[in-house]
C-alpha cells in the first residue's frame, strides 16, 4: 500500500448469535454434544424471539442426558421441536385422552430423526425410536401444520401440534439433512424403519424383541400387557406408565367385575342363567376393548418392565491409580 492510498473502514454491526445469547442469559448447554447453534435457534432478535428461545433451551436441557447416551461419534443435533404423535384408532377410542400420552419431542440429527415419547412440558418419559433418513421415502408438512412421513417399511406417521416457528423451519432442515444422508451412501442395517431405543441405554432394540442385548434392560411384550388389560381394563395403560388415563379405565373394569359378580351370585343362588349371559357380555366387551386398545399402544414402543439400576451405574468402570 502506498500512502496516497486511502483506506477507508466501515464500522459494520455485529450480528448477534444463538452462542452469544445463550451467554447473556446465563444458559449453557453440554460441551460433550455437537449443536447446530444457528439452525436449533433460529431467532436470536427481532420481535417475539425470546419466548420461542427460551423454551427451545428448556427442551433441550430436558433431554441432554438421553442425547448424551445416545449419540454416535461425529452425529450433530440439527434440530429439535416438541409435537404430538397422532392415531387414528386412539382419537376414536380415548378422544382427547389421546393426547395425553403421546408427546413427542423430535431431534433432527445430521444421520436420523430421534424421536423421545415425553409429558406435556417436554420432560422424556421411557419410550424412544430412531429413524435413518434413508428410511424416510415421503416427508409432507401441509398447511395446517401436519407433518406426515412414509417409511421404507410401509408405516406411516403422522403428528401436529408443532409451534409456528417449528412448522416453518423444519421441512427446510429435513429436507437438507436427508439430502445430505443421500449424498454420504451411509446405509446402516435395520430391522424396521422406525426401531425401537431402549429405555435404559438408548441402544437399538430390535424388531418383536422385548430385551436389551446392551444393558439387560427388560420390556413388555403387547400381548403381556393387553392380557392384564383384558383381565383388568387399566392394568395395562398403569404398567405403561398412562396413569391418568388408568385412573380413567379403571372405573370400565370396576363396573364390569361388579356387574359379572352380582349376576354370578344371583346364578348360584337360583336367577334366571339368562341373566349372566348379558353379564358375560358386557364383561367381553368392556374388557376386550380395553385389551384390543392397550395393544394397539403397547405395539407402538417399548415399555419397561425391568431396568438396570440408575442410567450408567451399571457401566462404571472404577479407576484404580497406580
Ligand atoms: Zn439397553
Amino acid at each position: 500500500m502506498t500512502f496516497d492510498q486511502q483506506e477507508t473502514f466501515s464500522v459494520e454491526p455485529v450480528a448477534i448469535t444463538a452462542q452469544d445469547r445463550l451467554e447473556e442469559f446465563g444458559m449453557s448447554l453440554s460441551p460433550d454434544i455437537d449443536y447446530d447453534l444457528e439452525k436449533i435457534f433460529p431467532k436470536v432478535e427481532g420481535w417475539g424471539w425470546k419466548v420461542p428461545f427460551k423454551s427451545k433451551y428448556k427442551l433441550l436441557r430436558h433431554l441432554e442426558s438421553l442425547l448424551k447416551d445416545c449419540l454416535f461419534e461425529g452425529e450433530k443435533v440439527l434440530f429439535l421441536a416438541k409435537g404430538n404423535q397422532h392415531s387414528l384408532t386412539e382419537a376414536v377410542f380415548m378422544g382427547i385422552w389421546a393426547h395425553g400420552i403421546n408427546h413427542t419431542v423430535f431431534v433432527l440429527t445430521n444421520v436420523r430423526l430421534l424421536m423421545f415419547r415425553t409429558n406435556s412440558r417436554g420432560k422424556p418419559k421411557k419410550t424412544f425410536w430412531m429413524v435413518y433418513y434413508n428410511q424416510i421415502v415421503h416427508f409432507k408438512g401441509n398447511w395446517h401444520g401436519m407433518l406426515n412421513l412414509k417409511l421404507k417399511d410401509g408405516r406411516r406417521l403422522s403428528f401436529s401440534g408443532f409451534s409456528r416457528q417449528d412448522r416453518k423451519e423444519m421441512p427446510t432442515i429435513f429436507t437438507q439433512a436427508l439430502e445430505a444422508f443421500r449424498q454420504s451412501e451411509f446405509n446402516p442395517p435395520v430391522s424396521q424403519s422406525l426401531e425401537n431405543l431402549c429405555s435404559h441405554c438408548l441402544d437399538k432394540v430390535s424388531k418383536d424383541e422385548y430385551f436389551c442385548e446392551t444393558c439387560g434392560a427388560k420390556f413388555w411384550s403387547p400381548k403381556e400387557l393387553a392380557l392384564r388389560s383384558l383381565i383388568f381394563p387399566s392394568w395395562g395403560d398403569f404398567l405403561m406408565g398412562h396413569h391418568f388415563i388408568a385412573f380413567l379405565e379403571m372405573f370400565g373394569g370396576l363396573s364390569s367385575w361388579t356387574f359379572l359378580l352380582v349376576r354370578l351370585s344371583g346364578f348360584l343362588t337360583g336367577a334366571d342363567p339368562t341373566e349372566m349371559v348379558s353379564a358375560i357380555l358386557f364383561f367381553l366387551i368392556v374388557n376386550g376393548s380395553d385389551a384390543m386398545l392397550t395393544y394397539h399402544i403397547a405395539r407402538k414402543g417399548l415399555h419397561p418392565k425391568s431396568l438396570p439400576a440408575e442410567r450408567g451405574e451399571s457401566i462404571t468402570i472404577e479407576s484404580q491409580p497406580g
